[in-house]
């Protein structure tokens, strides 16, 4: 609570804030789904410079929120990372 409180010190005391920024009235592009704004991408569990864009460094498997796919393709993502895990294409972790 109190770093909650602080928080909120540092911004108002803060000369660089600008007060008529709301980042809900950010413009923001509407992201389109990978797989379905063009046709001829293949989600290949295979091809590892396909399958990198959908994890972080970490190697863990990056939110729809992130990628961008919609809910059928962000399952479909899932499954080819998981069986790109499988033959070792994508780590499991990554330090
Ligand atoms: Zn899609």
């Amino acid at each position: 609570m109190a770093d909650k409180k602080n928080k909120k010190n540092n911004r108002n005391n803060n000369k660089n804030y600008d007060e008529d920024y709301n980042p809900r009235l950010r413009k923001q592009r509407k992201k389109v789904c990978p797989l379905c704004g063009d046709p001829n991408f293949v989600l290949d569990y295979k091809n590892f410079d396909i399958m990198k864009k959908f994890v972080n460094d970490k190697g863990k498997i990056l939110p729809r929120r992130t990628t961008g796919a919609c809910a059928k393709h962000q399952r479909d993502i899932t499954l080819a990372i998981k069986r790109a895990r499988q033959i070792a294409v994508l780590p499991y972790t990554q330090d």
